[in-house]
């Protein structure tokens, strides 16, 4: 037990029985309140729960993923937690614009709950060895947005993921160049600026060796499989050339490499 949550435990059972919920502020019943917010707030959570698309996982039909002038596809495929509807974009805006580091625990149960539906979809086929992640890495960001935003979004999420599901965490990606804001762009300008803006960490070729080392015999030769976190996937760009990256390593170290993404939002 840390300090922090011996401290945290204390302040608990000093707090009031009646708190406000975190997303909409009413006052409400400790003990009716999930992760902080109110059953009203809950019942509103547009989870994807049956992907429409099963590539990026999105919640209807989807053009993208089928188009024959599209690009050559690094990662298996995508699922996020919840679809990007106006009051996960206010959730998301209180975490990573106004760092709100209260919502890091809320949006951290949410992804739990998607890896524990995308593992249970991938170990439908009763396949052995059973279906799961090596590593969990995340989107890494430019050394502005760091100074801007003070942290991580994506890291911090994938940190506490990790933990979480009692999966490694690793750092394995670089981001060599900053982006313009990318909300404004289509999604061929979103491509081709993607190009080259990722890299692999010094190390990453070590971190897959270790993890090859560690892993459980019982996975036989199964491929090493790279879980992606970001808050958001929007065309899949970004995870695509963060995967372009990853499955280079496979080439490096002659081992195949599958990467997957999961992503909180799905716009
Ligand atoms: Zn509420
Ligand atoms: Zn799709």
């Amino acid at each position: 037990m840390t300090w922090k949550s011996i401290l945290d435990s204390i302040h608990r059972l000093l707090a009031p029985a009646v708190v406000a919920c975190l997303t909409c502020g009413r006052m409400g019943n400790r003990s009716t309140q999930v992760h902080g917010i109110c059953p009203d707030c809950y019942k509103g959570i547009p989870w994807i729960r049956q992907p429409r698309c099963c590539i990026c996982g999105r919640h209807i039909g989807c053009p993208d993923c089928t188009r024959i002038n599209g690009y050559e596809r690094f990662f298996e495929c995508n699922r996020s937690a919840v679809a990007y509807k106006p009051m996960m974009r206010e959730w998301l805006g209180q975490y990573k614009y106004r760092g709100n580091e209260r919502y890091s625990e809320l949006l951290v149960m949410m992804l739990g709950k998607a890896y524990v539906s995308m593992r249970n979809e991938h170990r439908q086929t009763k396949v052995a060895p059973p279906w799961t992640i090596d590593v969990i890495t995340c989107v890494p960001v430019s050394t502005i947005r760091l100074e801007e935003r003070g942290f991580n979004q994506a890291e911090v999420l994938a940190i506490e993921l990790a933990e979480l599901m009692r999966l490694p965490f690793a750092r394995m990606l670089l981001r060599e160049r900053h982006t313009d804001k990318q909300s404004f762009k289509s999604r061929s300008e979103r491509i081709r600026d993607m190009q080259n803006v990722f890299s692999g960490d010094q190390n990453i070729i070590n971190i897959a060796h270790n993890i090859l080392q560690t892993r459980q015999r019982s996975l036989g030769n199964a491929p090493l499989r790279i879980l992606v976190i970001d808050d958001i996937y929007t065309t899949g760009s970004t995870i695509n050339a963060c995967a372009c990256v990853l499955k280079e390593i496979g080439k490096v170290i002659g081992y195949p490499v599958e990467v997957f993404s999961l992503t909180w939002a799905r716009s």
